[in-house]
């Protein structure tokens, strides 16, 4: 018999009833370190008193109201979004999945105003994942994600990661975008170098083509930089936004140029709960805070810290892990073990991380985590990663 629960996850035997910062507590009472943090969502913890407080008095006065009326906090999270980045204008949604769909209606609707409507194509890369909708897994065109599902939308052009010679040989007279993730999260934690991330802006200059930038993982706070595109010295015409920006409230945004966004007239989209004031208010604080240039300092700083704590894992743990991969607290361990028996070590370790493709695993920490909690982390990897050595040589026995 199905279960109740329609079984599109493998779910690890474990229940949380609650969250305090780092920490998840198991109902059983056993307290989990969160270097998950829901997928790079609760970038203040679990239950972060700040968000705790505009939730809450927000849920006193009014949740819904719908976008046929002003709605004051969603104003006030576009205003403190358009001050902390490229953009000129936002339109939010619930998801990661829904900003990807308008910044590919976006891309397309702005070529077909400027008259030119066979600019429709979208290039993406291997190893992307932009959401499970059916725009969004035709942009990954991985078989993983699209058997089995129908026609798949069509006009998304996919390309090797990294590979700019191929990129310059692809973008033609009908293509509309590129779309990457500026550092692959579900991929493998992959981060583009800087140099192929101006490279790719250049081509984008020369030929006209939109870069939309996805950073809904590694975006708002979590690479050290407000968004990671900032360390490549570039700025996307389009962007999506969502995981960490609600804090753990479902929210998503779409941050555009005014160039980029000029098709996008009234009637042209829309959303029922997109912006609504309770996602705002808390968004909102989210932004103000992370935002902050002294808290993006101490974010780098306990990046560093746990950087050199994780080189030194690696090292002692070479028949487990291969490198280190990432930046700032979007972090990956590419392992030689399978990635799935390291995670389901940590659980025994009481230490949360999250696979990813490549055979990696994914640190992914709140990012007020403090110096003490970094240290308890990676004494618990390691006694992770010390329970899958073990295994290893007693199966080869
Ligand atoms: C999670 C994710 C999405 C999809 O977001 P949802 O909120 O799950 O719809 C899109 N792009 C990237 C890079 C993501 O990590």
């Amino acid at each position: 018999m199905i279960p109740s629960v329609l079984p599109t996850y493998n779910r690890a035997p474990l229940q949380f009833e609650k969250g305090e910062g780092s920490w998840l507590i198991e109902r059983d009472g056993r307290r989990f370190l969160d270097l998950g943090s829901g997928i790079a969502v609760n970038v203040l913890g679990h239950a972060a008193p700040e968000l705790v407080e505009v939730l809450t008095e927000q849920a006193g006065k009014l949740w819904h109201v719908s976008n046929l009326y002003q709605i004051p906090n969603q104003q006030r999270l576009a205003d403190l979004l358009v001050e902390h980045s490229f953009a000129d204008t936002v339109f939010f949604t619930n998801s990661g999945t829904e900003a990807a769909e308008l910044a590919v209606k976006m891309a397309r609707k702005y070529w077909y105003e400027k008259g030119a409507p066979e600019r429709v194509e979208i290039i993406t890369f291997d190893g992307c994942f932009h959401g499970r909708s059916s725009a969004a897994i035709a942009a990954s065109g991985s078989e993983k994600m699209t058997k089995g599902f129908g026609p798949i939308l069509e006009g998304f052009v996919h390309l090797p990661w990294g590979d700019m010679e191929a990129l310059k040989a692809a973008v033609t007279d009908t293509t509309a975008a590129i779309m990457l993730e500026p550092i692959q999260g579900e991929g493998g934690i992959r981060p583009l170098p800087d140099d192929q991330m101006k490279a790719i802006r250049a081509l984008c200059d020369e030929t006209g083509t939109l870069l939309i930038l996805d950073e809904v993982q590694c975006g708002i706070g979590r690479s050290g930089r407000f968004f990671a595109h900032e360390w490549a010295g570039i700025t996307p015409d389009i962007l999506m936004s969502a995981k960490g920006i609600g804090g753990g409230f479902p929210l998503g945004a779409v941050l555009a140029t005014e160039e980029a966004a000029s098709g996008m007239t009234a009637g042209t989209h829309g959303s029922t709960y997109g912006g609504n004031p309770l996602g705002c208010a808390v968004g909102a604080k989210v932004v103000e805070i992370v935002g902050d240039p002294a808290f993006l300092d101490g974010v780098n700083a306990r990046a560093g810290l746990f950087r050199q704590k994780l080189e030194g894992l690696v090292d002692a743990h070479p028949e487990v892990f291969e490198e280190v991969r990432g930046q700032g607290l979007i972090m990956g361990l590419k392992c030689k073990a399978p990635n799935t028996d390291v995670v389901k070590a940590g659980y025994d370790a009481l230490v949360i991380t999250v696979p990813a493709a490549d055979n990696v695993i994914r640190l992914l920490p709140p990012l007020n985590i403090s110096e003490d909690e970094i240290a308890e982390a990676v004494t618990r990897l390691d006694a992770a990663a010390s329970a899958v050595e073990a295994a290893i040589h007693s199966s080869s026995d």
